[in-house]
């Protein structure tokens, strides 16, 4: 994210957030648990999601462990040391294989920060996107993530740990675990610019990172812009998956191929009704006014996502001001 969103998160996230005192969610709280999707193949989460979810609140980091004969490969790997030692500790006791793996979805620091304390082994995928912003941003990373997930949540004492091995812009990496392959890949512009989804194909799994938070009423948080870009790459996964997969969202429990419509759709209202209002002349305040769409406001955070990102995020795709 660039530090123009920083300052309009900064504002509107604190004010919607006791003026800073409260995590979104707390990191010293949260507990991972696991649940088997396939043989070898797990999903991760907290323990409150589905609970959450199915109130549209927000939900801590989700990710999983895909194990083969070889080693396994960990996707995200969590905000803090707390959280990466518990799904370490699941790993341990699930995969009975070493870490050979870990994926970051994303730059965001809840998805990346745990890769320190990760096994000097291990190695460590990232988009080239998410490497090059991390390496000159990761201190204004830290500084964000303490103002909305609090301070003493253990992300003061973050390192940077980069990647060994990196997708290519529209890239798609294959990597054997013994017996059983996962694919990393990257679908185009989904939140950062960096995104990665992984695709296990013997059981039908995707992991999709921040660019699907959690099912129906959770919806897409537009920090870096890109309404247009974003709605194509979502309707490409939705292209891509056949229609018994399962999908494990960035905040959120394990959902079927058709929940990712929810997102498509409210991405689709979002780029109708602001190019109708930018068509008609209207202003940013205007539209923002004229694109309430309550019928999507059961998600928690939608009073700041919705106003304050994502339709300023699609004025400013559609009439280029
Ligand atoms: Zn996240």
């Amino acid at each position: 994210m660039n530090i123009l969103h920083l300052i309009a998160l900064a504002g509107s996230l604190l004010a919607a957030h006791a003026r800073g005192a409260e995590p979104i969610w707390d990191g010293n709280q949260v507990d991972m648990v696991s649940e088997k999707l396939a043989d070898g193949v797990y999903a991760y989460y907290a323990s409150n999601a589905k609970e959450l979810n199915a109130k549209g609140g927000a939900a801590a980091t989700s990710g999983g462990l895909v194990v083969g004969a070889k080693g396994a490969l960990l996707v995200d790997t969590m905000l803090n040391k707390r959280l990466n030692s518990q799904v370490q500790a699941l790993s341990r006791r699930l995969g009975h294989k070493p870490i050979l793996y870990a994926v970051n979805t994303s730059s965001h620091g809840d998805h990346t920060y745990g890769n320190m304390y990760l096994p000097a082994q291990t190695i460590i995928i990232q988009h080239a996107q998410t490497r090059s912003y991390l390496s000159g941003h990761l201190d204004d990373d830290k500084a964000f993530m303490i103002k909305h997930f609090g301070t003493g949540r253990g992300i003061e004492q973050i390192q940077a740990r980069a990647a060994d091995l990196l997708v290519v812009p529209g890239g798609r990496l294959t990597l054997d675990l013994g017996g059983k392959t996962v694919d990393i890949i990257d679908f185009g512009f989904a939140q950062t610019g960096g995104d990665l989804w992984v695709w296990e194909p013997q059981a039908k799994v995707l992991w999709t990172g921040n660019p699907v938070i959690a099912h129906k009423p959770a919806l897409p948080w537009l920090l870096d812009g890109h309404l247009v870009a974003t709605l194509d790459t979502l309707r490409r996964v939705y292209a891509f998956l056949p229609a018994d997969a399962r999908v494990v969202p960035g905040h959120g429990v394990p959902m079927g191929k058709e929940d990712i419509k929810w997102h498509i759709d409210y991405l689709d209202s979002v780029r109708s009704q602001v190019q109708a209002a930018v068509d008609k002349g209207l202003g940013l305040d205007e539209t923002v006014k004229q694109v309430a769409m309550p019928e999507f406001s059961g998600y928690a955070l939608f009073d700041w996502v919705h106003p304050a990102l994502n339709v300023p995020a699609a004025y400013q795709d559609l009439s280029g001001k």
